[in-house]
């Protein structure tokens, strides 16, 4: 036993390099300051790999003894090895996730928040909602037509002349050629039409919708636009009904404060017929010379839409009974309404599709 006891085997030798291998497999701070101390501590060039390589110079029991101690010491090498491998692989996944987190408030603070912001719902889409909430409390129904509509329902069934200068291509979008028959309907009124034909009076329908025609973009016009059409067959219906219904709509647009009045006009479609006013909001009716108003051009008047009572040739054509049963419709912008509603300006706002705008409404998604 002497002998060893100078050399790489002796019980201490063996210790030191034990404690020195588990010292520096606890202290590495990686897997790559590992990996050397792996190489270093139980490596072919190691220390107790080294002792190993000589344990045959010795004999018998000793030989069993040191073997013993040098395969403990190995083993205990390696299990710390593993330890640490486990717990430093476990470190590094865990700085990878720190590091690709994102921090939210980070993201908001920069700004980056905008290039993810929800989208909010048009005002034209929560402005035909909220317009045919108020007719469904009165008892309508909502109706729809096709927007690629028949030349005879866009025109001839509401009464309006082959040589009516509306019909013009100047005027109306044709649909492939102008012999095709279909347009683009100009107005919703041809739903008016269409609800006639499927249904038997008392017949109540709102019918909110997009309308085309070619005017050009400018501030106040753009050649897609939105209406509303109001339409009422019952028996013993006049135009008391249809002020008192439009004077209802109007204040729960614009309030309760708001005045209403008909102005005699023509509309092949209705008979009589009438332009439908708002006083103005601005000036309160009140604008002069001296008081200038820009909203109502110093009318005290504004025009909302077009309004009368059912002309009995289109109840006709419709197959209803003109001398039994009578009808009123109305139809109304509603981008001019929103304008009205809002005090905007300019239809630019309404037409390009701009989040700064639309989410000014408050109706974010
Ligand atoms: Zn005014």
């Amino acid at each position: 036993m002497s002998d060893i006891n100078s050399t790489a085997l002796s019980h201490e030798s063996i210790a030191t390099a034990l404690a020195k291998a588990l010292s520096e497999i606890e202290s590495a701070k990686n897997l790559d300051e590992l990996k050397t101390v792996r190489i270093n501590h139980a490596g072919d060039k190691s220390e107790i790999a080294l002792a190993n390589r000589t344990i045959g110079s010795l004999q018998g029991a000793e030989k069993a003894e040191v073997g013993k101690r040098i395969g403990e010491a190995r083993n205990q090498i390696r299990i710390a090895l593993d330890q640490r491998t486990d717990e430093l692989q476990s470190e590094r996944e865990e700085s990878i996730l720190i590091e690709e987190k994102v921090d939210v408030t980070q993201v908001l603070a920069s700004g980056r928040r905008n290039s993810q912001a929800v989208g909010a719902r048009h005002p034209l889409t929560t402005i035909a909602e909220h317009i045919s909430d108020v007719f469904i409390a009165m008892g309508y129904e909502v109706a729809e037509g096709p927007e690629a509509e028949a030349e005879w329902f866009n025109f001839d069934a509401l009464n309006i002349s082959e040589d009516h200068p509306s019909r013009s291509s100047t005027d109306t979008f044709y649909l492939e050629s102008l012999d095709s028959g279909v347009v683009l309907r100009t107005q919703t009124s041809p739903v008016q039409m269409r609800a006639m034909l499927e249904s038997k009076p008392p017949i109540y329908v709102i019918a909110p919708g997009k309308v085309f025609r070619t005017d050009e973009l400018d501030a106040t016009h753009t050649p897609v636009f939105h209406q509303v059409e109001g339409l009422a067959v019952d028996k013993n219906l006049t135009m008391s009904d249809l002020k008192g219904t439009l004077d209802h709509f109007a204040k729960s647009m614009f309030g309760p404060g708001i005045e209403t009045r008909f102005r005699p006009s023509f509309f092949p479609f209705t008979e009589p017929s009438a332009e439908l006013d708002l006083k103005c909001f601005v000036c309160k009716g009140k604008s002069n010379k001296k008081n200038n108003c820009k909203t109502c051009r110093n009318e005290g008047w504004i025009e909302w839409g077009g309004c009368g009572m059912v002309n009995p040739n289109v109840l006709e054509t419709a197959g209803i009974d003109s001398t039994k049963f009578s009808g009123f419709a109305f139809g109304i912008g509603l981008e001019r309404t929103l304008m009205f509603r809002y005090g905007i300006t300019d239809m630019h706002d309404l037409v390009e599709a701009d989040i700064r705008f639309t989410s000014r409404f408050g109706l974010g998604i």
